[in-house]
């Protein structure tokens, strides 16, 4: 294609000789009137050189040559004077033009401008590509370098298979430095020796064998000082008894500052010389060993911890199952498995409901949203009687713990019948003393301390019978024989509850809050008890708030359930008596001996909500005061 020449002049005879001179020697002519017009040219036609005025029109020459060069760097410009002028020759090349004409203008001159102008461009464009192609080559280097190291990154990050990795380290340090074999060097600090962890180019054999003293030896000396070796000698370099190299690089490997090994690559049979470059290369490379030897320490730390653990939880007393957030589960121990009749690898990392059907434990699941309810009981279909708890493990989902609690329900029993029997057989005695009683004062007239003695007899009597009749209930109904169930509405049972205990109220100038949703659905149970229950636990609520206190009750219902609830502002329950408060004759450390008492009221309270499908629960802080709640559920039709 022929070159073209853009003329950048004003229209005139100037601009003629020149075209015509140009177009001459075979050169094809372009013209521009102003610097506009000149960039357009430039991308439009791509002109080998711009010949430029001094003036154009009315532009300053020196200025468009100025931003002209800013763009496009290595463009040849002849620069045009109008006249001569020694200061502006040196300006315009200090400006960075190729050549410059002045008047008188020859055509010979013009056309050899052009040409020295256009092979000193082409020498430019030469070098330029040659420049390129090297710094091409050498990104290219880099490119491929961070390939390797990339690659090897991602292995250990990606991998635990330490050997993998180690070996591909090795392998990718003889590629890096176009060595002839390497090496991956751990030191064994029982013999101080170092042994061979990886190798590349080694004989297997001469790989598993190999064992170099740290004293007196190359690798030895990095494990020492902690700084590469790099040597390039004529002479044969002996590392070990016939194994002999002409150069070598030696970089340590380092595990939290301190040298546990060496990566190593060496040329045994040519001898090129390693860069600074290449030990560069390789201490990169060592530094991904590190990595990846501390990576695989941990994962072993980590792993032993956790069979230690597991050892630990499957050899436990208590049953136990531990489930992740989607309530998978994670670890079954074998306690457990014997507890629920299942094999362990059949229901790991399975969702627990698809593979337990164990009616208690699948209800602890479906409440564990609820409110604090740590303790269940769950008894097996071989009567075996469990205390479970359900624990939430922040991070990993929940654990459930469970401890056979068979033999201590059955001495219970067997304490409640006798307790039972006892309090029968108590009966009948205790009525003679009472009728006995009343018949001394008939009989005869008594003095007055004699008739204060057989007063505190009957007042003694009736607190013992109220205490037996109090345990005789509760083996009825612990027994299941309290069946009697009817359509009863709270509200009013409530309200008649409240009114037997206004007077004490009074008394202590208590204040009453009552908030009751009017119209709730009724239940289905023994009116009776549920008297016995709201007396017990108003009565409590009143007994253990002081004087000029509040105590607030609220019944209403939610879903399909009543709740009630009764706050104070008494003396609360230590946290350490909190679990016990339910068991029989339990009272909180922190009750007068002299608060009447027996123990016995919130064990009755538990039974019947127990025998009501009902639960109860309670919040509690000493000295600031207690809230018992009651669910039932309403009559179903
Ligand atoms: P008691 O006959 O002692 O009241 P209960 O079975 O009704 O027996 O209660 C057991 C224990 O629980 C009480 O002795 C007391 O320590 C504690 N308690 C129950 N209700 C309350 C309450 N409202 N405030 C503080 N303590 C309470």
């Amino acid at each position: 294609m022929t070159e073209s020449i853009l003329l950048a002049l004003d229209k005139s005879q100037t601009l003629q000789l020149m075209s015509r001179a140009i177009r001459a020697v075979g050169y094809k002519v372009i013209v521009a009137h102003d610097s506009a017009g000149i960039k357009k040219l430039l991308q439009e036609s791509h002109p080998s050189i711009v010949l430029l005025g001094e003036k154009l029109q009315e532009e300053n020459g020196l200025e468009i040559i100025e931003e002209l060069l800013i763009h496009y760097p290595t463009l040849p410009i002849i620069f045009l004077a109008t006249e001569n002028s020694p200061g502006l020759i040196q300006e315009v090349l200090r400006a960075g033009i190729s050549a410059y004409l002045e008047p008188p203008l020859k055509t010979d001159e013009i056309v050899n401008a052009v040409e020295s102008s256009l092979q000193r461009a082409k020498r430019m464009g030469d070098w330029l590509r040659r420049e390129v192609n090297r710094s091409t080559a050498s990104l290219e280097k880099r490119v491929s370098e961070m390939e390797v190291l990339l690659t090897i990154g991602r292995d250990i990050t990606g991998t635990l298979d330490l050997d993998g990795v180690l070996n591909n380290v090795v392998a990718a340090a003889v590629k890096l430095t176009k060595s002839e074999e390497g090496s991956l060097l751990l030191l064994d600090e029982e013999s101080n020796e170092l042994f061979m962890r990886a190798g590349y180019n080694f004989e297997d054999e001469f790989a598993k064998s190999f064992r170099l003293p740290v004293s007196d030896s190359l690798a030895g000396q990095v494990i020492k000082t902690g700084e590469p070796i790099n040597l390039n000698k004529d002479a044969l370099l002996k590392i070990k008894t016939a194994y002999l190299v002409k150069s070598l690089i030696y970089v340590p490997i380092k595990l939290n500052e301190q040298t546990i090994g060496v990566l190593g690559v060496d040329n045994r049979q040519h001898h090129l010389p390693f860069s600074e470059h290449d030990t560069l290369l390789l201490s990169l490379l060592a530094d991904y060993a590190g990595v990846a030897i501390e990576n695989a320490r941990l994962y072993q730390a980590s792993e032993d911890e956790r069979s230690k653990f597991e050892a630990v939880l499957s050899n436990m007393d208590d049953a136990l199952i531990i489930l992740d957030q989607q309530d998978r589960i994670e670890l079954i121990n074998e306690m457990m498995c014997n507890a629920l009749g299942v094999k362990g690898e059949e229901v790991s990392n399975k969702i627990i409901s698809d593979v337990i059907s164990q009616r208690d434990i699948l209800n602890i699941l479906r409440q564990k949203e609820e409110i604090s309810m740590q303790n269940f009981e769950v008894i097996l279909d071989d009567d075996r009687v469990f205390n479970a708890q359900y624990t939430p493990i922040p991070g990993v989902g929940a654990a459930i713990t469970m401890q056979d609690v068979s033999y201590h329900k059955e001495l219970s029993r067997l304490k409640d019948d006798f307790v039972h029997t006892v309090s029968h057989d108590l009966r009948s005695p205790l009525t003679a003393v009472l009728g006995y009683a009343e018949l001394i004062q008939r009989i005869g007239s008594l003095n007055e301390e004699q008739k204060e003695f057989v007063h505190r007899i009957q007042l003694s009597v009736q607190d013992i019978t109220a205490l037996i009749n109090d345990l005789l209930d509760l083996g009825r109904i612990e027994a299941g024989f309290d069946t009697r169930r009817e359509s009863i509405h709270l509200e009013s049972i409530l309200r008649y509850s409240i009114s037997n205990l206004e007077t004490t109220i009074q008394k202590k100038n208590q204040t009453m809050g009552l908030d009751i949703v009017p119209n709730l659905p009724p239940v289905r149970g023994n009116p009776v008890r549920i008297r016995q229950l709201f007396d017990n636990l108003i009565g409590n609520a009143v007994k253990y708030t002081p004087n000029n206190k509040k105590i607030s009750i609220k019944l209403h219902n939610e879903d399909n359930q009543i709740i009630f609830k009764v706050s104070d502002q008494g003396t609360g329950i230590p946290l350490e008596d909190q679990p016990h408060i339910f068991e029989k004759f339990y009272r909180a450390a922190n009750i007068s001996k002299r608060v009447a008492g027996s123990g016995l009221g919130l064990a009755i309270v538990k039974t019947i909500v127990d025998s009501h499908q009902g639960r109860i629960w309670f919040e509690s802080k000493e000295n600031e005061g207690s809230i018992f709640f009651v669910l039932l559920p309403t009559e179903v039709h």
